[in-house]
């Protein structure tokens, strides 16, 4: 554990963000209880707690860097968020952020459930629901300041799964690798239909790692139009 700790202070220090003792010890026991979980609920690809700290809880971290947003008292919603990745570290480093989580399978929101409880973090809500029929609930359509989705699939997709979520001039940020430029490209049409643009693209190089992070910008011009997203799978079948 203490090395797990000192790969998290070099880390964050990397990352340049600051965190409170109090705050690291929440991570790392965030970092257990997946460990833990991984196995049964399949909650993570990464196998080591290294791995989770690194891979999964450091790199939903970059997003700090982004200078448009500040993450101090907005709403905040994860789509697709397994485990709680990227939700549940930026919601650690950041407590006044306003967070709701959405995924679709069962047992996985109840290990956010119960893991929120361990971590003492209030004023998060975990909907367990497609993306695609929550996104047509008049509370929650166009009420978020800021979404964000890792690991959920092609740009093109995510963007019709969360956008509909987004206040006009909220902004979605979305965790990419190397392709990241191609899936901008690809998601062509679907920034047109979805009346969104893309407003910068940032690499964000991950602490002990080779690879780097590209964080995906985009901003909500103007009203999702009422069909999308469309039934649940199709955006996944059918890409815009
Ligand atoms: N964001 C996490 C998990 C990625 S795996 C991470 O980076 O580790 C994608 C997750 O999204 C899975 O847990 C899956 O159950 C969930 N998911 C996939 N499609 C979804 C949809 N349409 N609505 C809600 N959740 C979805």
């Amino acid at each position: 554990m203490d090395n797990l700790k000192n790969v998290l202070r070099e880390g964050r220090a990397f990352l340049g963000v600051s965190l409170s003792e109090e705050q690291e010890e929440r991570i790392l026991l965030f970092v257990r209880l997946l460990n833990e979980a991984n196995r049964s609920l399949n909650l993570t690809g990464f196998k080591t707690e290294e791995d989770i700290l690194v891979e999964g809880i450091l790199d939903s971290l970059t997003a700090l860097a982004l200078e448009d947003l500040v993450f101090v008292g907005e709403s905040l919603l994860d789509v697709g968020t397994g485990g709680g990745i990227p939700g549940i570290p930026l919601k650690i480093a950041r407590p006044s952020l306003k967070l709701t989580m959405v995924e679709a399978t069962a047992k996985k929101c109840r290990f956010l459930e119960t893991t929120l409880r361990a971590l003492g973090l209030e004023d998060v809500d975990v909907l367990c629901e497609r993306a695609e029929t929550l996104a047509h609930h008049p509370s929650l359509r166009e009420r978020f300041d800021l979404v964000t989705a890792r690991a959920l699939g092609s740009l093109r997709e995510v963007l019709e799964l969360t956008t509909p979520f987004l206040r006009c001039g909220g902004l979605a940020f979305y965790y990419k690798g190397r392709e990241a430029e191609k899936e901008v490209e690809e998601a062509r049409k679907a920034l047109e239909v979805l009346h969104c643009s893309v407003r910068t693209l940032q690499e964000v190089a991950i602490p002990f790692r080779s690879r780097k992070t590209t964080l995906v910008l985009v901003e909500k011009k103007a009203p999702t139009p009422p069909s999308y997203p469309r039934r649940p799978g199709i955006p996944k079948k059918r890409p815009l």
